[in-house]
């Protein structure tokens, strides 16, 4: 983050050694030489700022960012804690609230895959007809997940 300074200190040494060098010199030419050469420093210094100006707003953004994701994790520690994974069918398995009474045809069935990337993605049914199965139910998850397929909900 603080790389420039190291350079940014030498450019200002330099042109305040030539500042100095500058009160002894009667020349006129050595004079605009000096000056031209202490411009030079300055604006290599300015220019070394300036680039670790825009390095340190990206810095921030990335720690803004990261605290964002921070917090989001601890608000899903406690929410994933109100789920429990359960088998809703055969060899179907989702998360509902595990205060959930009733039929799991009724719950709010949240997506394996996502519930453990720390996405909760409700399941959506539709039941189907398929030519030797009959009539299925079939889960399917909005972020693209596999479709969960079943002919009967277990009951809870
Ligand atoms: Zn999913």
């Amino acid at each position: 983050m603080i790389e420039y300074l190291p350079s940014a200190i030498s450019s200002l040494k330099a042109a305040k050694d030539i500042i100095i060098a500058i009160q002894e010199l009667r020349d006129i030419d050595k004079i605009k030489t000096a000056t031209s050469e202490v411009k030079e420093r300055l604006i290599e210094t300015i220019d070394s700022v300036l680039a670790s100006k825009e390095q340190l707003l990206s810095f921030q953004t990335k720690i803004s960012d990261l605290e964002k994701e921070c917090n989001r994790l601890k608000d899903w520690s406690i929410e994933r804690e109100q789920y429990s994974c359960k088998q809703i069918g055969d060899g179907v398995f989702a998360f509902i609230n595990s205060d959930f009474k009733g039929n799991f045809q009724d719950a709010r069935k949240l997506c394996c895959n996502c519930f453990d990337k720390t996405i909760k993605s409700t399941l959506q049914q539709s039941n189907e007809f398929k030519q030797g199965m009959g009539r299925i139910t079939t889960l399917t998850c909005p972020n693209g997940c596999p479709k969960l397929e079943f002919t009967f909900y277990a009951s809870n």
